[in-house]
């Protein structure tokens, strides 16, 4: 059976009266697949316009699940959502970017789903919705493992909240992969800074690709508050023990000591790329 409702009520009902895959844009759940035809019964969630639109409610952003990479690149939003923006832009292809979903990226849970990190260090949490009402988890607690999260057979994502006083600064996303486009990271950090004057009064820097589920470095980020940006920060970016708080695999993308090698690299860039953007853009927009 498939089933293409117009609306979330619709949806979940369905959703409740039988077992169904939820389909969004696809381009995940088909190549997962590895056949012809999904096999079986789909909740086609694509025809909700609900899940489609970016709002502002009273102490956070709602982003629908269903806004696409294409849509994220479109939207006009706050400077710290640039590491957002940057990193729809870098999701596979063009013809990805059209269809693949924020929600799907989410509930696919993939070590290497580009989105995760970013929305880390937007301190996002997830909207869930069944007939039984509505839920709201911290992202970090919604996705507990590669491919394994929280949602429930009879729930829907339907969205992705950032609470208001997430949405200050600047923010870079840097990815490490083979080529430019259509390719999986070998890692990637999401990073978002606060200033008072020349001193870091707010950090956010998480990394993906580089353990099952994509973290936070809440320790780096203490060292780094209250340091002056025209400081040399690279000491302090080097020598944090990043074997305590980052677990990459071996793959065939790329072994885990060279992963670990990279991880300092690539936040070193994202902070440096982040804090020149205060230099050319000023404080806020
Ligand atoms: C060629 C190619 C290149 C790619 N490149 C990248 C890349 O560079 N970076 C990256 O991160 N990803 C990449 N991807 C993966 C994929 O495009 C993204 O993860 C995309 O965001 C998935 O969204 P979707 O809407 O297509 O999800 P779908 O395929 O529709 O769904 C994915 C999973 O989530 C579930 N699901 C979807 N939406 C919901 C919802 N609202 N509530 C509950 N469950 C839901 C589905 O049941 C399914 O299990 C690539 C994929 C392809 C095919």
């Amino acid at each position: 059976m498939y089933y293409r409702p117009e609306n979330i009520n619709d949806a979940i009902t369905t959703l409740s009266k039988g077992e169904l895959t939820i389909a969004a844009g696809c381009t995940d759940l088909f190549p997962t697949t590895q056949e012809d035809s999904l096999g079986s019964n789909i909740l086609d969630i694509s025809a909700i316009k609900s899940l489609k639109s970016i709002t502002i409610e009273k102490e956070f952003r709602r982003i629908g699940s269903g806004v696409t990479w294409t849509d994220l690149e479109n939207e006009k939003l706050p400077n710290c959502y640039d590491m957002l923006k940057e990193c729809s832009l870098q999701v596979g292809s063009r013809q990805i970017q059209n269809l693949g979903t924020i929600g799907g990226n989410l509930c696919n849970a993939s070590p290497a789903a580009d989105g995760v990190p970013c929305l880390l260090s937007l301190d996002a949490s997830v909207e869930l919705i069944s007939t039984n009402g509505k839920r709201i988890l911290k992202l970090d607690d919604f996705i507990k493992g590669s491919r394994n999260t929280e949602l429930k057979k009879n729930e829907i994502l339907s969205a992705i909240l950032i609470p208001e006083k997430a949405e200050r600064g600047h923010s870079s996303f840097v990815k490490l992969g083979a080529r430019k486009y259509l390719v999986i990271s070998i890692a990637m950090v999401a990073c978002k800074i606060n200033l008072d004057g020349d001193i870091i009064s707010d950090i956010a820097i998480s990394i993906g690709s580089c353990s099952a589920v994509a973290r936070r470095l809440g320790e780096l980020e203490n060292t780094l508050i209250g340091k002056n940006v025209n400081s040399d920060l690279t000491q302090d970016i080097y020598n944090f023990d990043y074997k305590n708080h980052i677990s990459p695999i071996n793959d065939i993308r790329g072994t885990d000591a060279y992963r670990l090698e990279v991880a300092k690299v690539l936040v070193k860039n994202s902070i440096i790329d982040t804090i020149n953007k205060f230099k050319k853009k000023g404080q806020y927009e």
